[in-house]
């Protein structure tokens, strides 16, 4: 059974009542490819290649190709992939603190924090747009400063954000647009891609991801040579020869296994995001017209593969108490907002800051959400949904 992680919280192994309706359950999809995926785990167990193997090289292609760039970095997971290509663009000062600048959400998980401060550049928080809760642009332009040397927007939930007048400040300012596109793999933006539309893309293969691998993973996407060079390096010790090391790197390879069974699943991924799309419509549908609730809404131009289905309403914790009680697993993602973390409390920032985030935090709610979902549960959620607030439940 895997792991429970804050990443993810609230995945279930399945083996449950028939009654319960987990967060995401990955044990119906694996059932459903169980000899493909035996199969080629089989192979590399045969073949004994398990670092840098056939299948790397083999789903690196299949990648690149689906995002639409040129060249696909396999490595060991989503945080690795942000700090190589921050490093790789020389941004922060490897433990120095430096003056490097990097813009990015004060909502979302971690992660894309994490690796601007561990390089030794200094994190720029903005606010997030009421209605997508992506990276907002305008905040970003009063945001910028002479040593703003990177911008992360987030593909926040599944859906890109709003990726055309970052795209435009990037022409007219020296920094680089960096996509952190962990939760979004195959959504597109003006029918482009996520993960092609900065110069690099980083892509979590955690399991709960859209495409999830069995264990930790990762990749960095770009179209960038130099760039794809300097990351393929940085991930293998800093070398091309075996024990010629051009430069001080580290060890964050995609681990062969991972990459054989990614290579089962890709092919089934855009199925899987248009199965998502319709249990959100549908969602969508039977929630309608609830005063109490906010349902996701979509950006104009942009897809959105929906990783998580995120209402929000004031009487979160309650609801999610009474679905509980219903055997409905729901999550929070996220309940402090970046500014707000104890390990970001040296930045200085302070409640109240960054008000859209921090009503975020205090009012989303992730509904059930994954492809093999039934249309019988979904009715269930928002049945269920429906049942605590016409009981007057939020009163109580
Ligand atoms: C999952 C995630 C990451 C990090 O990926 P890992 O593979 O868990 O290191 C980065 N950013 C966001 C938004 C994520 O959801």
């Amino acid at each position: 059974m895997f792991c429970l992680d804050e990443a993810t919280p609230g995945v279930s192994s399945i083996q449950a009542s028939q009654k319960t309706i987990p967060l995401v359950n990955l044990q119906r999809q694996i059932a459903q490819h169980r000899p493909a995926l035996d199969a080629a785990m089989a192979a590399v167990l045969d073949r004994g290649d398990f670092i840098k193997g056939g299948a790397v090289a083999e789903f690196e292609k299949a990648f690149a190709a689906f995002c639409g760039t040129e060249y696909c970095i396999g490595v060991g997971n989503g945080t690795d992939a942000l700090a190589m290509i921050l490093e790789a663009l020389d941004i922060g000062a490897m433990g120095i603190s430096s003056r490097d600048e990097v813009i990015l959400p004060a909502m979302s998980f971690i992660a894309t924090v994490e690796p601007v401060s561990r390089l030794g550049a200094m994190p720029v928080l903005v606010d997030i747009d009421p209605h997508t809760y992506t990276l907002c642009p305008l905040q970003v332009k009063d945001a910028l400063s002479p040593t703003t040397k990177a911008v992360i927007p987030v593909h926040l939930y599944g859906q890109p954000a709003e990726m055309a007048p970052l795209m435009k400040l990037a022409k007219d300012h020296p920094f680089h647009l960096i996509e952190d596109s962990a939760q979004a793999h195959g959504a597109t933006c003006n029918t482009q891609t996520i993960g092609s539309l900065g110069i690099a893309g980083a892509f979590s293969f955690y399991p709960g991801k859209n495409l999830g691998a069995f264990g930790d993973g990762g990749a960095v996407t770009t179209s960038d040579p130099n760039l794809a060079e300097k990351v393929r390096m940085l991930a293998n010790h800093g070398r091309q020869k075996k024990y010629e090391h051009d430069m001080v790197g580290t060890n964050s390879r995609l681990d062969t296994l991972q990459a054989a069974i990614l290579n089962v699943k890709l092919p089934h991924l855009a199925d899987w995001n248009t199965a998502r799309a319709q249990w959100a419509a549908l969602y969508n549908e039977l929630l309608a017209g609830i005063d109490e609730i906010d349902l996701p809404k979509t950006g104009a131009d942009r897809t959105h593969v929906y990783h998580l289905y995120v209402i929000q309403t004031p009487h979160r914790d309650a609801l999610m108490a009474h679905l509980k009680e219903q055997g409905i697993h729901t999550g929070i993602h996220y309940p402090i907002p970046l500014h707000l973390q104890p390990a970001y409390h040296h930045l200085g920032y302070k409640q109240g800051r960054f008000p859209v985030s921090e009503a975020l935090a205090a009012r989303c709610l992730s509904l059930p959400m994954f492809p093999e979902m039934t249309e019988q549960e979904i009715h269930t959620v928002a049945r269920e949904v429906r049942s605590f607030y016409e009981n007057g439940k939020h009163h109580e």
